[in-house]
């Protein structure tokens, strides 16, 4: 069966994963994060 609501499809979209450690990137407002908050924490000078 195929889905033609859009928004349905953004709403089951996988969680993004981050490419430095692999882990899940829990959906934030501030969804341009492409890190994890692990990793975002390391970087002290961005
Ligand atoms: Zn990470």
């Amino acid at each position: 069966m195929q889905t033609k609501n859009p928004l349905e499809f953004f709403r089951t979209l996988p969680p993004k994963q981050c490419p430095e450690c692999g882990d899940q990137i829990t959906e934030q407002a501030e969804s341009y994060l492409m890190e994890c908050d692990h990793c975002l924490s390391k970087r002290e000078d961005y």
